[in-house]
């Protein structure tokens, strides 16, 4: 994954991309799921997380309850340790997260906690989270960060108004 190249395309893309993320909103396809799970499938044909690992870099995960103890348990340390190790909570959202970008860890472009890592890394990039169009604004943030949504709107926005009533 060259991500030099990709954030250069996105920063291009990703205000058109935007704008037909929030007509979406308005329209929203019947058969959406199902055009989104093929287009998916075709995206994941293309990118390998492997040589990105952008998410890891960029973005923090959330960590809930449940994620620190499993996580905790499989590095042999204690809750507590793990939090005042890695995690502050951020005053916003009241959400634990990682208090520096790459995440911890991240070793060799891997992650080192794959089998358990946090339930939000398992789900991102969301492509397959229900209803779809729930998750537009977290999409529209991940345009310039993900390489495999940059590619999901961009194919979905070509479809969408190539084959619906659009105006
Ligand atoms: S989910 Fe997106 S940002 Fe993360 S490694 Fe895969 S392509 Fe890169
Ligand atoms: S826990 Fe693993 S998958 Fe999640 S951000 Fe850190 S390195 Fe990436």
């Amino acid at each position: 994954m060259n991500l030099k190249k990709f954030r250069i395309t996105a920063a291009a893309g990703k205000k058109s991309l935007g704008v037909f993320l929030d007509r979406l909103d308005m329209l929203v396809p019947e058969d959406l799921p199902v055009v989104v799970a093929k287009i998916d499938a075709a995206v994941w044909q293309k990118v390998d997380c492997t040589t990105c690992a952008n998410c890891c870099k960029t973005m923090t995960p959330t960590y809930k309850k449940s994620d620190v103890l499993r996580i905790s348990a499989f590095l042999a340390i204690t809750p507590q340790e793990f939090v005042s190790r890695w995690l502050h909570k951020e005053e916003e959202t009241g959400d634990w997260v990682n208090n520096t970008q790459p995440c911890q860890f991240l070793v060799d472009n891997k992650c080192s906690v794959y089998d358990v890592r946090p339930k939000d890394c398992a789900q991102f990039p969301h492509h397959n989270s229900v209803p779809f169009d729930d998750y537009n604004e977290t999409f529209k943030n991940n345009l310039a960060l993900c390489p495999a949504t940059y590619l999901l709107v961009n194919k979905l926005k070509k479809i969408v108004e190539r084959d619906y009533e659009w105006d």
